[in-house]
């Protein structure tokens, strides 16, 4: 088989991972003339590849997709009928580099179906990422899969040469997974979690002392870890699923839950539904998943009732129609953490706000001016020229208003 048609194959394989984006590393460049690329913050985040050759930013690969698992919800599971592939170590080197140079991409996502057994299979990824690293300097962006049940050893290595390391929980619930992916073990993933979390730690703790010592810290995946969860593919609610994430990122310090709503797969297994969950649902997932992190809110009050996001407005909207006995909240005088939970305020808008209002009242003509949408936040807050009728607060008037027409509940909305 030629690497064209391998590229085809393990390209689409590895589009169902959504764990990959490029952000928090390190900077690296090569503008000494040493070396071969580089990272830069904000570079963008860049999540599959066409096997066409079109700029898709990272390339985002499986070593193979010949997988000894068998985990239900998997394309590449060992007893689906799908063609199968394998790259050797230097053919992935060797179209990393040359599609870098053909500024196709900015770096590698690597992942891989189990090949003989987890130790075999990680070394093999870490092999690639050694080969770029090493004897081709590489210094654009690596993201490793980690295989949890691989020596401590391989895991330590893989972190020397990538930016992240990801393993994926997959699905929230211990119970659906042991259905779902019966030859995965949740306390194999969460023990390596763990143990990447602590070598994080340690890296971090290096760094630190090397700025005293001018020594050179070891490296250990500047960009921390990651996962994916599946949705849709088991019961699991949102609540279930916001509440592993908040698990997660206490216990392990990830630095992003991906979230990834299940498509059916052909002669998929009868324990799957049949159809895949609406992508809006993803959507909310992952605006309620900022509200945690940025937003000082938490699980239990994005998700009240059924455990479930409303699809029609976003989950802060959703939270504030629930809550209208705390507005409208007068902007002059509330608490970072009050305006935080103003619909339509975003983090950067309510620093603008705080710094604005040292100097200034502000009026509602000045919201267009922070980057604020006027129609979204009026009926909430009180300005110096603005204070809402007690007819907008009204829930229903509220929900009425903001809820999007039929046609736009699709994935643009
Ligand atoms: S281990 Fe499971 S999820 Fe990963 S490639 Fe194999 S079958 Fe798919």
């Amino acid at each position: 088989m030629d690497v064209q048609r391998k590229l085809e194959i393990l390209a689409d394989a590895a589009k169902y991972d959504a764990s990959c984006a490029s952000s928090g590393t390190e900077m690296r460049d090569s503008s000494d003339g040493k070396g071969l690329g580089s990272t830069a913050p904000g570079m963008g985040i860049c999540h599959s590849y066409a096997p066409d050759g079109r700029c898709i930013s990272l390339l985002k690969v499986l070593l193979t997709n010949a997988c000894n698992y068998d985990c239900l919800y998997c394309v590449n599971r060992t007893s689906s009928n799908v063609p199968r592939a394998r790259f050797t170590i230097d053919e992935i080197v060797k179209l990393t580099i040359d599609f870098y140079r053909r500024n196709y991409i900015e770096g590698l996502f690597l992942s891989s179906g189990i090949i003989r057994n987890a130790d075999y299979t990680m070394e093999q990824v870490v092999n690639v990422a050694r080969s770029l690293r090493e004897e081709h300097h590489f210094r654009g962006y690596i993201h490793l899969k980690t295989i949890p049940e691989a020596d401590d050893a391989l895991i330590t290595e893989a972190g020397k040469y990538a930016d992240r390391l990801s393993i994926n929980i997959e699905v929230p619930e211990e119970d659906s997974l042991a259905r779902l992916a019966p030859e995965k073990d949740v306390r194999a993933i969460r023990r390596t979690m763990g143990r990447l979390r602590l070598k994080l730690d340690e890296a971090k703790e290096a760094q630190k002392k090397a700025q005293v010592s001018k020594a050179k810290p070891p490296r250990f995946a500047p960009a921390g870890q990651s996962t994916q969860m599946i949705v849709g593919a088991d019961v699991a609610s949102d609540q279930t699923i916001l509440a592993t994430s908040a698990n997660l990122y206490g216990a392990y310090r990830l630095k992003r839950v991906y979230y990834s709503a299940f498509s059916p797969i052909p002669d998929s297994s009868r324990a799957l539904p049949l159809s895949a969950p609406p992508l809006m649902r993803e959507h909310r997932l992952y605006q309620a998943d900022w509200l945690m992190r940025f937003y000082g809110f938490d699980v239990d009050e994005i998700v009240e009732g059924a455990g479930m996001l409303p699809l029609d407005i976003d989950p802060k909207l959703a939270w504030a129609l629930r809550h209208r006995d705390r507005f409208p909240l007068d902007v002059a005088t509330a608490s970072r953490e009050e305006l935080l939970r103003v619909p339509g305020f975003g983090t950067k808008a309510v620093d603008r706000i705080i710094a604005t209002r040292r100097v200034t009242s502000i009026r509602a003509a000045d919201l267009s001016r922070l980057h604020i949408p006027k129609q979204k936040a009026l009926p909430f807050i009180v300005l110096s020229d603005h204070r809402p009728s007690p007819h907008l607060l009204d829930a229903q008037n509220l929900a009425q208003r903001f809820k999007p027409k039929a046609a736009q509940l699709g994935f643009g909305f």
